[in-house]
């Protein structure tokens, strides 16, 4: 059944035509899915009882479902949301600063998930364990924003696609969603507080370069060694790491923005000095800022983080020649709802 909110005013024009309803309803319906993000028709209170009555019976309108919740000890809350076809995908709200009395978010950040599982099987990740499911649409990855937002009852002010998925295997309905969530018409969360996560596809870095909106890009290099970067993060192999740091180059030159690398830390993996030497190798012309993650622990795998005096040393390192840096702590370790830790998860599990 064809889904409302992914119909554009002209298509929800010509749906008024057949109900016998003046064109200039679209707009308005196409408002209150967008502007005011309502998920119930009887809520539209400028159209009539029967238009509503008319479109319910049409054009079923439902939102995600969170089935389930879970909530970090940091604040952080993971939810497991249902979809239409029972598909089920994790969404994460980090509430990133509290008011002096801790009582109140300052900040809250929604990290929300581009796939239903994801075929790219980085080692590290539990999320790439399980298989691909399928692409969300527009529609549901904007669903996890607003189930945030209504959650905590609180604006969503920064959002990251870094939960399940690879978002540019899922270009178009990742950058719907993106201007969905960006503009005016929708939930006005400015562009450069929108940040996409790749896990290094050059052709959709080359797409993205030519988006007009600033929005900000993020790599997950994890190994600028190509060996050792082919047994992270193995689907990549095809996408080598001289192509990928050109396509980067031409990303700062094309787009006028920094880029983000991001980069796990794993003990006796990626963490000897000659990966250090072949990260800054790989910055050189590149205007970045590395984030140094260490690994967040998963039960399906052996990979262990890098101590914090590897840590340490890889700061001073990479500072040393230069290379602007910091270390992200996850948040949301002890509900699995940090980086790497998304499952897919079926109905049939719970
Ligand atoms: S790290 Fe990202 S790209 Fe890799 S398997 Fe996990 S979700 Fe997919």
């Amino acid at each position: 059944m064809a889904d409302v909110r992914e119909m554009s005013v002209e298509e929800l024009a010509a749906i008024m035509e057949e109900l016998g309803e003046p064109k200039f309803r679209a707009k308005q319906l196409h408002e209150w899915l967008h502007k005011h993000n309502v998920t119930d028709y009887d809520r539209m209170t400028n159209l009539s009882k029967a238009l509503r009555q008319k479109l319910a019976d049409r054009l079923p309108l439902q939102g995600a479902e969170a089935v389930t919740q879970e909530r970090s000890q940091d604040g952080t809350r993971k939810y497991l949301l249902k979809l239409e076809d029972d598909t089920c995908v994790e969404t994460v709200g980090m509430p990133i600063a509290f008011d002096d009395a801790a009582e109140n978010v300052k900040r809250l950040t929604a990290c929300v998930s581009s796939q239903a599982g994801c075929p790219m099987a980085c080692s590290f990740c539990a999320t790439g364990h399980e298989g691909f499911g399928r692409n969300l649409t527009a529609s549901e990855i904007v669903d996890q924003v607003l189930t945030v937002q209504e959650d905590f009852n609180e604006r969503v002010a920064n959002v990251v696609i870094m939960g399940q998925g690879e978002p540019f295997l899922n270009y178009d309905n990742v950058l719907a969603a993106l201007r969905r969530i960006n503009t005016d018409s929708g939930l006005g969360i400015g562009a450069r507080k929108i940040t996409i996560s790749t896990c290094g596809i050059i052709d959709g870095i080359k797409r993205f370069s030519e988006e007009p909106e600033q929005f900000r890009l993020a790599v997950s290099l994890h190994a600028a060694r190509q060996k050792i970067r082919d047994q992270l993060v193995p689907k990549c192999a095809n996408q080598p790491l001289d192509d990928l740091q050109e396509a980067l180059i031409s990303y700062n030159q094309q787009s006028g923005r920094r880029v983000t690398l991001e980069y796990m830390l794993i003990d006796g993996v990626n963490d000897s000095d000659a990966d250090m030497d072949a990260l800054a190798a790989f910055c050189e012309g590149i205007n970045c800022h590395v984030n140094l993650i260490p690994l967040n622990q998963i039960a399906s795998s052996d990979l262990r983080p890098s101590s914090k005096a590897v840590t340490k040393r890889w700061v001073q390192g990479l500072s040393a020649v230069m290379i602007p840096v910091s270390v992200r702590n996850s948040r949301g370790f002890d509900i699995n709802g940090a980086c790497g830790q998304l499952k897919e998860v079926s109905l049939t599990h719970l």
